[in-house]
């Protein structure tokens, strides 16, 4: 099955209305806006690159985006970010394709992009049944996902849906068959199709606690969460070249 990619707009809104999405680690820090909410001594400047005549070294630019990165992996809303790092546009282009984002660096979201972009060249056109969303829709099923969403652990997946374990593994397991989801997939595919399939909603997708055992394999990254170091962060900043996520959804909401 060919990866799920959410179009952009859909995927900036998931971002940006999580109810999370206030404590983002590359948000401005309270006490200094020119420095990162998650991490200590990393700079807002640090998810882009510098605008400079002849480009950045590359040992810069590797630094640089290593710092984003680890305040990545402790953001509370770092799975949302991932699914809009991939997402595309109207035209079929990558949204974001020059930031940090979600974990990944922009030559990271690039190659799995080519990858994506490879695997649908080549694939078959096949008369695949479509999705049984309505099968979906099952009290059981649906209890599954939203715990799925909460927790990545398949004990608290299982807990949180009210579920005895062998039950909640089996039925993520019919629901990755039935989503036509590889063997290989993991929470954050699901969880995206699920999204995708209005079977959940945005929002209701949390950074996993406890920390995930689940691999997170929406983009053949090999990434793990880490603990949240955000702190809350102003309404308002003076770093201009913070993410700026609410001007991106502006232009794409203006360009559909
Ligand atoms: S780029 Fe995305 S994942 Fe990284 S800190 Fe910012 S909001 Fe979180």
């Amino acid at each position: 099955m060919i990866e799920v990619r959410l179009d952009a707009v859909s995927a900036l809104r998931g971002l940006t209305d999580h109810p999370h999405y206030r404590y983002r680690g590359c948000a401005p820090d309270v006490d200094d806006p020119r420095m990162a909410a998650g991490g200590s001594g990393v700079s807002v400047d640090s998810w882009q690159a510098p605008d400079l005549d002849g480009g950045e070294a590359r040992e810069v630019r590797e630094a640089r985006e290593a710092a984003a990165v680890d305040v990545c992996v402790g953001c509370p809303v770092m799975v949302q970010c991932m699914a809009f790092g991939a997402s595309l546009t109207a035209d079929g282009k990558l949204a974001e394709p020059f930031s940090v984002l979600g974990g990944m660096t922009p030559l990271e979201r690039h190659k799995a992009f080519v990858e994506y972009k490879k695997k649908q060249a080549e694939a078959v056109p096949v008369e695949s049944e479509p999705i049984q969303v309505k099968e979906l829709r099952t009290p059981q099923k649906l209890a599954v996902l939203r715990g799925l969403a909460r927790f990545s652990d398949p004990v608290d997946v299982a807990d949180a849906a009210g579920l005895d374990l062998r039950t909640t593994k089996w039925q993520l397991s019919r629901m990755a068959g039935q989503m036509r989801l590889e063997k290989s997939a993991g929470r954050a595919e699901m969880l995206a199709v699920a999204v995708e399939l209005g079977l959940i909603a945005a929002s209701e997708v949390q950074k996993p606690h406890p920390l995930p055992v689940m691999q997170l394999a929406l983009f053949d990254a090999d990434v793990q969460l880490g603990p949240s170091g955000a702190a809350p962060v102003p309404a308002s900043s003076s770093a201009a070249s913070a993410v700026s996520f609410v001007s991106s959804r502006k232009r794409l909401e203006a360009a559909v």
